[in-house]
């Protein structure tokens, strides 16, 4: 039997979404989902008329339907897309060739920063040092101290990212397994200003579910990566995700009703009961940036520092 999309009546239904019991076609879905962003960012003030914005993008189907809404519906904000190169073979070249693509597609400027020709080293040469078991910590530590940074230099106003509403249940959900207060308030859908190195963050697809954002880049064809980062493959947030993902399956709106009761119910009494327990932010010795140590080198300098040691002691032992 052909169902009919429940918003135009006209089209042939090709999506359900199980969280709203919707089923649509996909003219529909994909103007749906583009209100749903631009829904959050008014909702959260994340773009302002004299923004110049960066956004992160990965060659993954969430920066990629990001990079491509944001440019479409706000068409006179200045965009720059911002990729790291993190030199793992095939995978790294794959996703370069995907943001190049997707950068002719949508008509902004793309700024590629590679680590090998930047810092000396590449994401894989972690395996041999102590982030060997927690390659993926070390890869996302470099790219949020990165993003930031390139941010910065390049003198743009915020920095939006891909994060959808799954990655941040299930970053929330750590926090909250942890008790990880300091976490939980830090997460924000809009994340302003704490030091003026520290660029403010923005999230516009915290609305979208994983599955979402995929659907919307396949069906508006944006070029998405087919291949999987070959560290990740037992990430321990895969595996939190999977799980997540069970309880979603017996109770359909889980996700979102988890999301909105942190955001309007407990984010405001966390920030009362905090609010004398400003954390201090500090200038790294070394780089310069902001850190939360005080008089030693920053997490991003420290853990540099470990795999380039890695790398000498490697090249002097071989040669
Ligand atoms: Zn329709
Ligand atoms: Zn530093």
């Amino acid at each position: 039997m052909v169902v009919k999309c429940k918003r135009c009546g006209v089209n042939n239904a090709e999506i359900y979404l199980a969280h709203s019991n919707l089923r649509l076609c996909p003219d529909c879905f994909m103007l749906l989902t583009e209100r749903k962003v631009k829904h959050a960012v008014e909702t959260y003030k994340m773009i302002s008329k004299d923004d110049n914005i960066g956004i992160a993008v990965s060659g993954g189907k969430d920066s990629s339907s990001l990079a491509y809404i944001l440019s479409k519906s706000f068409e006179k904000i200045p965009i720059t897309l911002i990729h790291i190169d993190l030199g793992i073979p095939n995978y790294s070249q794959h996703c370069l060739e995907k943001v190049k693509e997707l950068s002719k597609i949508i008509d902004r400027e793309l700024v590629v920063y590679s680590l090998e020709k930047e810092l000396g080293f590449k994401i894989p040469d972690f395996k041999a040092t102590i982030y060997g078991k927690k390659m993926c910590s070390a890869c996302g530590a470099i790219k949020r101290y990165l993003f930031n940074k390139i941010t910065y230099d390049l003198g743009l106003t915020k920095i939006a990212t891909g994060h959808n509403l799954d990655d941040t249940v299930e970053a929330l959900f750590n926090s909250y397994v942890e008790g990880n207060v300091g976490a939980l308030v830090r997460l924000r859908p809009f994340l302003p200003k704490t030091h003026p190195k520290m660029m403010p963050k923005i999230k516009p697809l915290i609305g979208l579910t994983d599955m979402e954002c995929l659907i919307y880049a396949e069906y508006r064809n944006l070029p998405i990566r087919s291949l999987g980062c070959q560290f990740s493959e037992s990430s321990r947030t895969i595996r939190r995700k999977r799980l997540l993902n069970l309880l979603a399956e017996n109770m359909p709106n889980f996700k979102h009703t988890f999301i909105s009761s942190h955001f309007r119910r407990l984010l405001p009494c966390l920030e009362t009961a905090l609010k004398d327990h400003e954390t201090k932010i500090y200038e790294c010795p070394n780089c310069g940036m902001p850190t939360s140590l005080e008089g030693v080198p920053c997490h991003f300098c420290k853990i540099v520092s470990i795999v380039l040691e890695k790398k000498d002691k490697h090249a002097s032992e071989a040669g």
